[in-house]
């Protein structure tokens, strides 16, 4: 059915955009993508007003969630950043964080780690905000992913996509549940396969079988709820890691219930993925000809066929030529291999080029809408030289400033967040049991870092050490930036024991982390300033004094901690 191009302007404009959008996000349920994209497009072409930014936010986050979802994915970051830029930090956090989740996907899965993770720490920082179980749970399922592929931190990967879980179950939602559960599997078994390359059978047989308790625990979630979708991907997954085991027939088994499933769902996509698996499986079982007959069947799909899915079968093709000793069908593979990679390449510069221009575009906008704002105030105060108004203005520049709690440079909390939030959780201590800790956080001798390398240096720094702190925290924790070079953490609900741990990790991670990335001289250190409360006191003097302790830690030669109370001698850790 087709209906003729409404006019931009036409009274039933706002109808039509309204069911647009309730079709594209009912394909987002359904998975019919294609059509969800169409119909948030078409969305998007009718907002042009100003009176339809609402709807067009949506339009967009929609158009990048079905855009991931084809594949498209340079649209899906695009789209998605398009989005983020224009939606509120606080007010909008919500569905901020969700969109930033999509475009950090869609980086991953082209392979942009760095970027991945700072759009899902973003994304973090959001769902933190708003405090959603729901959001938090998919927040760090995308960093989860993203920290084993930007930094290979199979651990930092794990304990993320572990905490992904228990905020799922705790928002009692099947979907999210099972997404943390398949990742984990998937990343265990992609570290067992980089271990096999490295020729470390038994720690890849080891990551193998963690893989597959995942993917049976994935496999139970999906049956209980009688999802036709997860158990179709389940017994994929399932069917692949018996191949990586060498369990031949459990993997044949679980290959035909996939078969089915995806064909009483018409999951194309799962559909391809079953007779990659078989092909692999083949392969495996030495039966060689068949296995490049099923690839060759495969790849004859180009047009409607995902890039990872060529990529993969591309990789079988190669290794199995080669293992029969056909070089010269191995070098076409190889040589296949290749134009994929830099066709990557090509879509990976062109986006991260657009994103940094993307980004330069809203800074210097909002820079620019603010200084003429602001000049435009200060005319007219000149022309009035009315004092009582200057006042009011003052003061509504007070409040605008108050408005925001975030700090755009790391996107963690800001001081105006901890003096709300500070005083609001040391009055609940008692209450609720447990403890409060009060750290505060100054990188050591900073100032010489921005005089010999540069302030933007100094900024990635700032950046890197927010990111740090983030992924070594947990969700209930809060981080801010209190200033310049300076953080304050709350952390709650916990020991003053464990907050020394938690404490000793951070200062390591911050000491340890490979700095050379950002310069190559670049080597970072902080002191921290601990007060613990198990009573309700004064927000004030609980803050001064974790002051005075980091003063303390500076005193004594930075990099270490020190615990407020203590007396000179005291010191709680050392630098080594
Ligand atoms: P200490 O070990 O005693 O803490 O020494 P320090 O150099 O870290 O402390 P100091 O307070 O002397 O210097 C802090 C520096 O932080 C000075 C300022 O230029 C820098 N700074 C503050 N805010 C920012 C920022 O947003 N970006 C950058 N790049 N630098 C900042
Ligand atoms: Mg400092
Ligand atoms: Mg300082």
């Amino acid at each position: 059915m087709h209906e003729s191009p409404l006019p931009a302007t036409t009274p039933g404009t706002s109808r039509t955009i309204s069911l647009l959008l309730r079709q594209a996000r009912r394909a987002r349920q359904n998975g019919e993508h294609h059509l969800g994209c169409q119909a948030a497009a078409d969305a998007l072409a009718l907002c042009s007003l100003p009176r339809f930014r609402r709807q067009r936010d949506e339009a967009l986050v929609l158009l990048a969630l079905h855009s991931l979802r084809l594949g498209r994915l340079t649209d899906a970051v695009q789209y998605g950043l398009e989005a983020a830029s224009v939606l509120d930090f606080v007010n909008d956090a919500a569905i901020r964080a969700d969109v930033l989740c999509t475009v950090s996907m869609a980086c991953n899965e082209m392979g942009l780690g760095q970027d991945a993770l700072k759009y899902a720490l973003e994304a973090l920082g959001g769902a933190r905000l708003c405090d959603d179980p729901l959001l938090l749970s998919w927040a760090l399922n995308r960093a989860g992913l993203a920290s084993f592929s930007a930094l290979g931190d199979l651990e930092q990967c794990v304990g993320l996509l572990q905490q992904a879980e228990s905020q799922a179950r705790l928002a009692a939602d099947d979907v999210a549940c099972f997404s943390a559960l398949t990742n984990l599997g998937v990343t265990y078994r992609a570290a067992g396969l980089q271990q096999e390359v490295l020729g470390n059978g038994d720690e890849a047989q080891r990551l193998f079988l963690l893989a597959r308790t995942q993917f049976e625990l994935a496999e139970q979630l999906a049956r209980s709820g009688n999802n036709l979708h997860s158990l179709a991907t389940a017994s994929i997954n399932l069917a692949e890691i018996h191949t990586n085991l060498g369990n031949f027939a459990d993997s044949k088994a679980a290959l035909a219930r996939a078969q089915t499933l995806a064909e009483e769902g018409h999951f194309t996509h799962i559909r391809r993925n079953v007779d990659l698996a078989e092909a692999t499986l083949l392969h495996h079982c030495g039966q060689h000809q068949a296995a490049a007959a099923a690839l060759h069947a495969l790849l004859a799909q180009n047009d409607v066929l995902e890039f990872d899915m060529k990529v993969l079968a591309h990789e079988s093709l190669y290794r199995l030529y080669k293992e029969c000793g056909e070089f010269q069908q191995a070098l076409v593979e190889l040589e296949a291999l290749r134009r994929i990679e830099q066709e990557l390449a090509n879509q990976r510069s062109s986006t991260q080029g657009w994103a940094i221009r993307k980004e330069l575009e809203i800074t210097s906008a909002q820079l620019a809408t603010e200084r003429e704002r602001l000049q435009a105030e200060r005319e007219r105060l000149r022309a009035a030289r009315l004092e009582a108004e200057k006042a009011v203005a003052d003061a509504r520049m007070n409040e605008l400033e108050k408005a925001a709690l975030v700090d755009p440079l790391t996107g963690v909390g800001n001081r105006r967040l901890l003096d709300l939030e500070g005083p609001a959780r040391l009055a609940r201590l008692g209450s609720e049991g447990g403890g409060l800790a009060v750290v505060v956080l100054d990188l050591d001798h900073f100032k010489s870092i921005n005089d010999r390398f540069g302030h933007a240096v100094g900024d990635e720094t700032l950046t890197k050490v927010a990111q740090l702190i983030t992924l070594r925290t947990r969700s209930s924790d809060l981080v801010t930036r209190y200033g310049g070079e300076e953080f304050v953490l709350l952390l709650a609900d916990t020991t003053v024991e464990s907050v020394l741990v938690c404490c000793e990790r951070l200062r390591l991670a911050i000491m340890d982390y490979s700095w050379q990335e950002v310069h190559p001289l670049l080597h970072v250190t902080a002191s921290f300033g601990l007060h613990w409360c198990d009573s309700p006191q004064s927000w004030d003097e609980a803050l001064r004094a974790a002051d005075v302790a980091l003063y303390r830690a500076k005193r004594n030669g930075r990099n270490r901690l020190q615990l407020s109370g203590d007396d000179e001698a005291g010191q709680t850790s050392a630098a080594p």
